[in-house]
């Protein structure tokens, strides 16, 4: 009697296997109908969420690949299970990619997440109660990196820098006076809402100067980065931190990168056995599929591509009355400074939703209102660059944020319907001639 199910008839198939060998949509019509809906929304909105991409099908595919199944506790060549050949190929191949992509000796490819990433850092490194520097939230800095509800805050001892009244770039002299004052053991650029370059030699001297680590989060540059579109961090910074779903357009994960071998046992073991059990093996394959596409020629063209459309869009918002934070962007993104339209960044989230472009809710520098409110928002390119517009296709989209934005100064939060309308139906053009995942 033959044991492939796909032989049997539907009846016998179930009552042999419950379960193991359904389709989604037969296993559970909710979920796949979720799932579904979610894609009609990534193909019928424009997503302008800065830390947001377009995973390519392969990245999907290794996602949703057998390497679920796999428990890989190690690293390659040591590990506690049996059955790992496999799972030792495509975490070395990541590795190897990652190292190459970034140009770095040595390379973790098991971080669960961003937030991860960073705790494996600071528990390879850090005592609690240690100090240590990091860009301050509300100047574009992340959660990570010494938040009061975080970890990061609440057991080590975290001092911040911010950006400058007069033109929100960061202050590195100030940097410098916060660091000799305070001599942290570590400090982190990188951020979440800052569109400018970073100086990392600048950083570098000033950790010099104190005797600090030096850490690099750029995870949201981390594809500007790999496509050349941003200077790199290293040779200057010691440790790399990334996240891999951002600009880097691969699967939600981290990476940490690094160049002296002294690091190398720290942080290994900091994310195993320190932090985490198993790795996604199956995450692991779809970051090795991501590195490899971002080696190829076309992923350089599209990191530059990723830049001038948000340059596109910024001058487009500025000429269309709204204030970008710092006067514009170097990277993929920009923070819009709503103040002067008396407009909340939570009614434009809002608004804008409304009218089917997807962005969040953002503090600006130095913000009156409560993060649930805001005075901006935080617009990027990458995942609108993936789907194909160019810089016409984003001069057209700051102009149609305008206009909901000066519908909501007008009415207050419903905003204007008949704008909202308007800019709906321009926004189904603009979807339908830019199809997401066009062969699905
Ligand atoms: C997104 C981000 C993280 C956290 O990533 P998660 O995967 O959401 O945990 C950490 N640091 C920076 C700078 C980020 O932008």
């Amino acid at each position: 009697m033959s044991t492939n199910p796909s032989t049997l008839t539907s009846e016998a198939a179930n009552s042999m296997d419950p379960f193991w060998n359904d389709d989604l949509a037969t296993a559970d019509p909710e979920i796949a109908a979720a799932i579904g809906n979610e894609l009609a929304r990534q193909q019928d909105k424009i997503e302008l969420i800065a830390s947001e991409n377009i995973a390519s099908k392969a990245v999907l595919e290794a996602t949703g690949s057998v390497f679920t199944n796999k428990y890989a506790e190690g690293y390659p060549g040591k590990r506690y299970y049996g059955g790992c050949d496999y799972a030792d190929v495509v975490e070395t191949l990541a590795i190897d990619r990652a190292k190459e992509l970034f140009g770095c000796s040595f390379a973790n490819v098991q971080p669960n997440s961003g937030s991860q990433m960073n705790q494996a850092v600071f528990l390879a490194l850090l005592q609690p109660s240690d100090t240590f520097m990091g860009l301050d939230l509300n100047s574009g800095g992340h959660l990570t990196h010494g938040s009061p509800v975080n970890m990061s805050g609440k057991w080590f001892n975290p001092v911040s820098y911010g950006v400058r009244a007069e033109d929100e770039l960061i202050d590195m002299d100030a940097v410098a006076a916060t660091a000799r004052e305070h001599q942290p053991k570590l400090i982190i650029c990188g951020g979440t809402a800052y569109s400018r370059t970073w100086d990392f030699s600048a950083f570098r001297a000033i950790a010099d100067e104190v005797g600090a680590i030096l850490l690099c989060d750029m995870s949201h540059i981390s594809g500007l980065v790999a496509g050349g579109a941003h200077p790199s961090p290293f040779p200057h910074c010691d440790i790399v931190t990334s996240t891999t779903h951002k600009s880097l357009r691969g699967p939600r994960s981290g990476i940490i990168l690094w160049n002296d071998e002294k690091f190398t046992k720290p942080l290994n073991m900091a994310v195993f056995p320190g932090l985490q059990g198993g790795p996604l093996m199956h995450v692991v394959a779809a970051k090795a599929v991501a590195f490899r596409e971002a080696l190829a020629p076309d992923f350089k063209d599209y990191a530059h591509r990723v830049v001038e459309n948000a340059r596109a869009l910024a001058a487009s918002l500025e000429e269309n009355g709204l204030r970008i934070v710092s006067g514009g962007t170097d990277n993929h993104s920009m923070l819009v400074d709503l103040t002067a339209k008396d407009v909340t960044g939570k009614d434009a989230e809002k608004g804008l939703d409304r009218a089917w472009l997807t962005c969040n809710k953002n503090g600006i520098p130095f913000d009156t209102r409560s993060p649930f409110v805001t005075s901006g928002i935080r617009l990027g390119t990458p995942a609108g660059t993936t789907r194909g517009f160019g810089p016409a296709e984003f001069r057209t989209i700051g102009k149609l944020i305008a206009e909901v934005v000066d519908g909501l100064a007008k009415n207050g939060a419903e905003g204007d319907a008949q704008v909202e309308e308007s800019v709906r139906s321009r926004v189904a053009d603009l979807c339908t001639a830019f199809p997401v995942y066009p062969n699905a």
